[in-house]
């Protein structure tokens, strides 16, 4: 009361003398909130199977090493698929919704190349008598051996080129991954103890028959025979395969192209192709049959490819070749539309009735590539992916199985590991089953999301992280609050300039300094996962939200949440589920 005598109509207030949590508020609630650990999409959405949101909350945390064992968990080589992954794990991320997607590959560049300068890692002790034979080393079967030895297999690679790597060594240009990455990439697998047969072909210094010591066999020998482009002339000098072309300068040749080359396709092959020719001193010219929008080629080699100053002729296709003195002299192009969609879902190209002629020094068909898997008996050989088919078939002592661009999943570098992951849970699960000591684990509680991309940290069970009641459920954009988030820029890749990347082999795109990766992995949004923002903890009206003990996470104290919602409408990330109480 004022001393001026008027009283203020102030209702009594009660005030406690001692605690009020003898009153338990939370008792009445029919909902509570319930932190559950979602899947972010870009794990979804990765064929390699990489906890992307794991090691960016890592990074987020300064924990470095900690994110790079992460990420060594489920990929070999990630400083290789930090430069040629066509990187899904972007096209999903939910940022792209607010401002622009995460650069998670130039993050895992970053890590990639900070894992190469760490010391060799020690050999893996042997705890099965089983071998294990791998054909083809290129990331299907660098995947398969290195999840294999580091499950404590005896694993030997047969390799028909002189070095490991595969396409990405034979095929991927030296400007796009610098050998010495690859090397290095290659010796760190090595020194867990896998056994690299160099120069030794299947079916011509081994055959078949010889591999029946080995306990199970992974085929990953690609697709290396390149596709004819079924044009009039083909054989003629000059019109020659792209895959060959580039094989040729990735040993080191230098074969002489002419100016005018014309490239025909619309993949990698074909844009590296391009790329390669443009080095070599030529004018290449793509001809596709499509548009740009339907072109198979990752879409920063495209980008890269148009940066360079590549003239694309789209809606065209080969007829037939012209030569002179028996050499190609150019090539007659038949006009195309687009009709309806064919069985790829991209629109068929139907030819209209137009025609054009094109000088060319060289013609290098880039229009696909097919197998060769001759030296696997006829009654053995299938195309079938680990796990889903456990067995492909048997020496009558081996079980075999396939993955990577043999197979008719997508030929990607990141489904190639992917597939060489799925066999060594494959064959580990059959031979450890076969022994009595299987654990009855199936695909479905590895798969990562829809998509059945399989986690090896959950076959071993042993995630370094803390994960709360893990569900196994994508977390939408529309399930996060973006209210909390900064509008922050995207720190695109740094390239070399163009008129000096023309001029040689030097990696073209340099990737990010180390600032601007970890600038970029503080862009993640963690969708779907508890990263300790404490945000409910600040919204909660009850203050019933309070930090664990050990530091591992938030709870809520359910005495006295009263069910309100607030924490799981205020959660940035979708992380809390309100659930009935009964539940
Ligand atoms: P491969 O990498 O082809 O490896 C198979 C290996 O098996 C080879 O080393 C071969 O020598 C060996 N081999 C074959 N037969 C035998 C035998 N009988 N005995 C012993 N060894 C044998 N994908 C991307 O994701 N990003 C890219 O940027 C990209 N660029 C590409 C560029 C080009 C030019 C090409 C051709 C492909 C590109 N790809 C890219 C696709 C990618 O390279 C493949 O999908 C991937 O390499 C497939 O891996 P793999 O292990 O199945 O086969």
């Amino acid at each position: 009361m004022s001393d001026t005598g008027q009283k203020r109509k102030i209702p009594p207030i009660p005030v406690s003398d001692t605690t009020t949590l003898v009153n338990k508020t939370g008792s009445w609630k029919y909902i509570r909130p319930v932190y559950q650990d979602r899947v972010a999409p870009c794990n979804a959405g990765c064929p390699v199977g990489i906890d992307i949101e794991g090691y960016m909350n890592l990074l987020r945390e300064e924990r470095t090493d900690e994110a790079m064992d992460l990420l060594l968990r489920e990929n070999p080589i990630p400083a290789v698929t930090g430069r040629v992954c066509d990187h899904p794990c972007e096209v999903v991320c939910n940022r792209r919704y607010f401002d622009e997607a995460v650069a998670i590959h130039s993050v895992e560049r970053t890590l990639g190349d900070r894992i190469l300068d760490a010391p060799l890692p020690a050999q893996i002790p042997r705890t099965h008598d089983e071998r294990i034979a791998v054909i083809g080393s290129g990331p299907a079967g660098l995947a398969c051996a290195y999840h294999l030895t580091r499950q404590g297999y005896a694993v030997t690679v047969f390799e028909a080129a002189a070095e490991a790597g595969g396409m990405l060594r034979l095929g991927i240009p030296e400007y796009r991954l610098p050998r010495d990455v690859l090397d290095r990439q290659i010796a760190r697998i090595e020194a867990l103890g896998v056994e690299f047969k160099c120069a030794t072909v299947v079916g011509h210094d081994v055959f078949w028959d010889d591999l029946a010591d080995f306990a199970a066999v992974f085929v990953a020998t690609g697709a290396h025979d390149g596709r004819k482009m079924g044009m009039e002339g083909e054989d003629v000098e000059g019109v020659r395969s792209g895959l060959d072309f580039l094989k040729e300068v990735n040993r080191g040749e230098r074969p002489e192209v002419g100016k005018k080359v014309v490239v025909v396709g619309g993949g990698n092959t074909a844009m590296d192709c391009a790329r390669t020719a443009l080095r070599l001193g030529a004018e290449p010219i793509v001809l596709y049959r499509r548009t740009r929008n339907e072109m198979p080629a990752i879409e920063q080699e495209i980008e890269e490819a148009e940066h360079e100053g590549i003239e694309f002729i789209f809606l065209a296709a080969p007829l037939a070749s012209r030569s002179e003195n028996g050499k190609v002299a150019g090539i007659e192009c038949q006009r195309m539309e687009l009709g309806p969609p064919d069985d790829s879902g991209r629109r068929r190209p139907m030819p209209i009735d137009e025609t054009f002629y094109l000088e060319a020094d060289t013609v290098l068909a880039a229009i696909g590539e097919l197998p060769d898997i001759g030296f696997v008996p006829e009654e053995i050989s299938g195309n079938k992916n680990a796990i889903q088919v456990t067995l492909v078939g048997g020496t009558g002592r081996a079980t075999v199985f396939a993955g990577g661009d043999v197979t008719d999943d997508e030929r990607t570098v990141a489904y190639a590991l992917g597939s060489g992951k799925r066999a060594a849970i494959g064959m580990d699960r059959y031979l450890r089953s076969r022994t009595g000591a299987g654990d009855g684990v199936g695909p479905e509680s590895l798969s990562i999301g829809p998509e059945g991309n399989l986690s090896m940290t959950r076959w071993r069970d042993d995630d370094p992280i803390h994960r709360e009641s893990p569900v196994n459920e994508v977390v939408t954009y529309g399930e996060l609050n973006p209210n909390h988030f900064v509008h922050l820029p995207g720190h695109p890749d740094h390239h070399m300039e163009v008129e000096e990347a023309k001029k040689g082999f030097g990696e073209a795109n340099q990737g990010l300094p180390d600032d601007e990766a970890v600038a970029e992995a503080l862009r993640c949004l963690n969708c779907g996962v508890c990263n300790q923002c404490e945000l409910c903890m600040i919204f909660c009206p009850d203050r019933a939200i309070h930090r664990k003990a050990d530091g591992t996470g938030l709870y809520v104290d359910l005495d006295y949440c009263k069910g309100c919602g607030v924490c799981a409408e205020e959660c940035p990330r979708g992380a809390i589920a309100m659930v009935k109480e009964d539940a």
